[in-house]
């Protein structure tokens, strides 16, 4: 697994989001205050909207721009302009969303944009994901929930902004009578397949925040780390650089 570049990883200001919607549906507002201290400063994110695939992007854009609104941040989503790398390195913050993982590495991918992706979180700029955004901020998206419904060109391999892996949505529900694994035995069979590899089990209201070195639990409730000789559980506000590496 790629390790983090080192001068990225001192210079890195990641938030990364399990979720977008708090339990009443509202669109991005369980993390306002962790979006407001993140982007201040900012005027405008560059919204990348590739996982979006039943939704189109420009209502993407615009469902996004709606929830940053309040924070006093415009945003410009990258499908719009012809050259969404000069969009992405002319940005004072990106954001990427949710939705399929695999249609968001594959797009990602064949515009060229993985590079610039990670130029720009070297270089200090503010990446907010949430969802599928998140994983794709970590070197692989092997640990994503969703179906490889489309084939990125390059492999699974991401930004490797984050030097662990995330599962997003992380849950230890499992309906009476589902014959299926559950949330724990996949990424066990992650861990199987991936020695030395480390998960951070998101639940839905938590997040990442990754300032340089440190990375902090964000949210209310406890996450989980696992690796391939077990699991522990990290309290709201803990210290997880460790679980780099
Ligand atoms: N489909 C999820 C999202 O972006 C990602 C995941 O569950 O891994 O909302």
């Amino acid at each position: 697994m790629p390790p983090v570049a080192p001068a990225l990883r001192a210079a890195r200001r990641l938030l990364l989001l399990s979720n977008s919607r708090d339990p009443a549906g509202r669109y991005l507002v369980h993390a306002r205050d962790a979006l407001a201290a993140h982007l201040a400063g900012a005027r405008e994110v560059a919204f990348v909207p590739y996982a979006g695939v039943t939704v189109g992007w420009d209502a993407y854009a615009s469902r996004v721009a709606e929830a940053l609104a309040p924070l006093g941040v415009a945003v410009r989503g990258v499908h719009a302009s012809g050259d969404p790398a000069a969009v992405l390195a002319e940005a004072e913050a990106v954001a990427v969303g949710g939705g399929n993982t695999f249609h968001l590495l594959a797009e990602l991918q064949r515009r060229g944009l993985v590079g610039v992706l990670r130029a720009r979180a070297a270089a200090g700029v503010p990446y907010v994901g949430w969802s599928a955004g998140s994983v794709v901020a970590c070197p692989t998206i092997r640990t994503t929930n969703d179906m490889p419904i489309v084939e990125p060109p390059d492999g699974l391999r991401a930004l490797a902004l984050f030097g662990a892996q995330i599962n997003a949505h992380f849950t230890d529900a499992h309906p009476t009578g589902f014959q299926g694994e559950t949330r724990r035995e996949r990424l066990a069979e992650f861990l199987a397949a991936n020695p030395g590899a480390a998960v951070v089990g998101l639940p839905e209201g938590s997040w990442l925040d990754a300032r340089g070195e440190r990375v902090t639990l964000g949210g209310p409730h406890a996450a989980v780390v696992l690796r391939e000789g077990g699991a522990t559980d990290a309290p709201p506000g803990a210290e997880l650089g460790a679980v780099e590496g």
